[in-house]
Order: C-alpha cells, then structure tokens, then sequence
C-alpha cells in the first residue's frame, strides 16, 4: 500500500507549515509521494492564494527539498488551481509555463447565474456568514440555482482543461450542514451529481477522495458521498486519497475512514503519480 496525499498547502498560500516542515511529517507518517498543491488562480491572486510574484519561490523550493529528500520520499509540485469562466483555468494554457508535475482543478467560486447582476462570485466553502451572503447577493438564497451553477462550473471546468485530478467534487456540502440551503437527496440533485459524473468519465479525469472537512471540522464527512463515490465506481471514474491539508498534523487525516468508503463503493485501488502516469495501486 502507498501512503500519499497530493493535495498539500504551505505558508506560500493559507497554510500554516512551511513546506519542509511537511516534508518531515510526512517521512515520519512513512508516505511514499507527497504532492505540493499552493492554492492558485494565475494571473491573479487572493489573500489566500499563492501570489503571483512568488510562484519562482515556490517552485524553487519544491525542487530544492524534491532533491534534498530524494533518498526518503517522492516530492512533487502542483497547484490547486482554481476555475472562473473567463479569467482563470486549470490547464496548461495557464500552468505549462511552471512545468508543475501535475494540477488539481477546484471549483470555489460561482459568478452569479443571473445575466447583467454586478455581485462578486458565491465563494462555495467560505466561513458561514460568506457563504451566505453570497448565496443571496448571487442567487436570492435559493440553494438549487446556486448548487446547479456550481455543478455547471465543474462540468465546464472538467470539459475544457488538461488538468489532472478534479478538486473536492461535491464542496457545497461543506457549508450544508450550517445552511441547509439544499437536500442532498432530491431528485434534482441527484440529477446534478449524475449529469457531472458522465462529464468526468469522459475525460479519464481522477477524483480524489478528500478528508479536510474533517480535519478543519467544516463537515464530519469526507468529499464525496458515499452515494457520488458509488455513482463514480459505476462510472468507471479513477480516484485518489488526499488529505487537503493545512498542518503538519493533517496530513494522513481520517484516512482509514476513507479507505473503507472507497472500498464500500468498489474500489481497491488509489492512483499514484509515477513519471507522467497516474498508475492504480491497490490499498
Ligand atoms: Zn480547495
Ligand atoms: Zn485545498
């Protein structure tokens, strides 16, 4: 079994360790890969992405503990990039100049679904209060519009970029349980969830399973459901187990516990970055 999570930040965006302290960590959890994965919205930045000037910093220090700790772990770089129509994406058109070993693609903003509304984007997984008042600047409140527009963001975003691995797929959970903007089990949800897996499987993009819900107590749940993993092994869809961590303590977080959700939907595998390869390896 390997032991990874390619889903990392460090204090070069919101993170609260430096990259080699997580390095260590991760040695001490006996990891085989661990995957660096600085929030980033090329050109552009926020307080918590990685901003645009210190991309050769951060790059530079990957590769530095990538050669230092050769001998102990596989490092890699990556970004967590974010998709918004228009202005940033998750593919080589923005990242190919940074040579990353591989990029997630994260949906955390949705423009507003009404033609002419001068509001900033819904940020998905903002504190509480954020979510919400962009649930109504954006979307009068009405959780349905606003979770079908995110679900249209990733199918856009899955359709259009060459990125490689599709960033905590159902985020709207993560506010859900405070807001109760939408029930998980209606039929048009469960439409969404349908519609957005046959989007993935045709582009051979992995899912990964992500555990930081639980780390930062957002959500006692991993991403995604049981029910979006079983719609995903039905589909034929590849996934990963990454942790979205943000501490040194974080890094392998309720792994265990999604392990057996994986297996509960049909998996027995986890894929592995080897070369420019993703590669199954069974857990
Ligand atoms: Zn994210
Ligand atoms: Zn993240």
């Amino acid at each position: 079994m390997k032991l990874a999570s390619y889903h990392v930040h460090t204090v070069f965006c919101d993170g609260n360790n430096e990259p080699e302290d997580m390095v260590r960590a991760a040695i001490g959890l006996g990891m085989s890969d661990i995957g660096f994965s600085a929030h980033a919205a090329w050109p552009f930045s926020s307080e918590w992405h990685l901003p645009a000037h210190r991309y050769g910093d951060y790059l530079a220090e990957i590769a530095r503990l990538k050669a230092a700790y050769a001998d102990k772990i596989r490092v890699l770089s990556g970004f967590e990039a974010d998709w918004l129509a228009g202005v940033t994406a998750p593919d080589s058109a923005f990242y190919g100049r940074f040579a990353p070993d591989y990029l997630i693609g994260s949906v955390h903003f949705v423009p507003t679904d009404v033609a002419g509304r001068n509001a900033p984007p819904w940020a998905v997984d903002a504190p509480v209060d954020e979510c919400k008042r962009g649930l109504v600047e954006c979307f009068d409140g009405d959780g349905e519009r606003a979770v079908k527009a995110y679900y249209r963001a990733v199918r856009a975003m899955v359709s259009s970029c060459d990125f490689d691995i599709v960033g905590h797929l159902d985020l709207p959970r993560k506010r859900n349980g405070a807001l109760k903007f939408f029930d998980e089990t209606a039929a048009w949800y469960r439409a969404e969830l349908a519609e957005t897996v046959r989007a993935i499987a045709q582009t051979g993009k992995i899912v990964e399973l992500n555990t930081g819900a639980i780390s930062r107590k957002a959500m006692d749940d991993i991403y995604p459901s049981d029910e979006l993993l079983a719609l995903l092994y039905r589909a034929d869809v590849p996934v990963t187990l990454d942790s979205d961590s943000h501490s040194t303590g974080d890094l392998a977080c309720a792994y265990d516990r999604a392990r057996q959700a994986a297996r509960d939907a049909g998996y027995d595998s986890f894929r592995h970055l080897e070369g420019d390869r993703w590669v199954a390896h069974p857990f």
